[in-house]
């Protein structure tokens, strides 16, 4: 597909180059025979006059060296519109692969990102319908029986219900950047980040408590320049992760560090750690690391959603870690 698309933009590049190459051709050709014209002209008439005694004879151009004049000029110009022809499809073809390569990468990551999203729903809809196949298959089924594969059921939808949610998340947040870089749209308001991080382990109680983790905060009150309801999402994936990632009675910090006009939020977890060729795919969409890791729920999404929140900031998220230590990822974020 690239390629025939290549060779049409080549071909509309020769196209516009040579319709400009033989107009100019066309102009200096019609210019110098105007000025060859005019000798023959003023050759005529000082012959004329030269033998009704006016004006002594001259010497003065040849008529045939006036028309091989003519016959150079229409070589040369045909040999250098030749030239140009050459190098401008060479230079085109260049050119085209140049211009196409953006639009054939962009296509390129959203077709993995359609087939990784679609393996992905495709494991909760085939145990959804075989768990439905078999019980239909039964011939009798009891009560408790209907409420296990009713459970499981719901489970599966619920896998199925995340996964959506993420997916549209991270394209909303994609769009959104895009917009945000040309008209920068996005509410973006003097936020205390004390109130946001104050959200944010609320939200993750419940898991830190089933896991007994221990969230400590030594955090430095600073207002920064955000938009509260998707920092707020950010600091929950990454608290999420710090949970999920740690064994029971694992202990995860958040604390705080002021630079010039940055402030560093640092979420410090006593977890698995992430191998060193891990460490620059984890914001890769759909990556989930060495398959050997532990299976946590998750479909490798929130790292890439946290990045593209921190981007959309204006600011970036860094990760630091030791294998069976722990991890720590820092969110640098512009002060207000
Ligand atoms: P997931 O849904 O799998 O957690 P993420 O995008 O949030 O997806 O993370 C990608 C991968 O990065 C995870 O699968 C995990 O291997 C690794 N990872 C992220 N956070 C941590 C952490 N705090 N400790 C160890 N590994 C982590």
């Amino acid at each position: 597909m690239f390629h025939s698309a290549r060779l049409k933009l080549t071909t509309f590049y020769l196209l516009i180059i040579m319709a400009i190459s033989v107009l100019f051709s066309l102009v200096i050709y019609t210019g110098i025979d105007r000025e060859l014209t005019r000798f023959e002209r003023m050759r005529g008439e000082r012959v004329e006059r030269g033998i009704l005694g006016a004006v002594p004879p001259r010497p003065s151009l040849d008529p045939q060296l006036i028309g091989e004049a003519r016959d150079r000029l229409i070589f040369t110009l045909v040999l250098i519109n030749l030239g140009i022809l050459i190098l401008s499809g060479a230079a085109g073809y260049l050119l085209a692969s140049l211009t196409l390569k953006p639009i054939a990468d962009m296509v390129d990551e959203q077709n993995r990102f359609i087939t990784d999203a679609s393996h992905e729903l495709r494991t909760p809809l085939t145990s959804l319908k075989s768990e439905i196949e078999v019980a239909l298959r039964a011939k009798s089924i009891t009560a408790k029986e209907s409420k296990e594969l009713l459970a499981s059921n719901l489970e599966e939808v619920n896998k199925l219900q995340n996964l959506s949610d993420s997916l549209i998340k991270i394209t909303q947040y994609q769009k959104n950047a895009e917009i945000t870089a040309q008209k920068n749209s996005i509410t973006i308001e003097k936020t205390p980040i004390e109130d946001v991080l104050d959200a944010a382990v609320r939200k993750v109680t419940v898991l830190a408590k089933g896991k007994k983790i221990d969230i400590e905060k030594k955090i430095t009150q600073t207002d920064v320049k955000a938009e509260k309801t998707s920092l707020l999402e950010l600091f929950v994936i990454l608290l999420d992760n710090a949970i999920k990632y740690s064994p029971k009675g694992g202990k995860v910090r958040i604390t705080t560090k002021r630079t010039d006009g940055i402030i560093h939020v640092l979420i410090t977890d006593s977890g698995i750690g992430i191998n060193k060729e891990d460490m620059p795919l984890i914001f890769n969409r759909f990556y989930r690391g060495n398959p050997n890791r532990p299976k946590t729920n998750g479909y490798g999404l929130g790292l890439s959603i946290a990045q593209e929140i921190a981007k959309r900031h204006g600011g970036t998220i860094n990760v630091e870690s030791k294998l069976g230590r722990g991890s720590t990822f820092s969110v640098a974020l512009r002060k207000a």
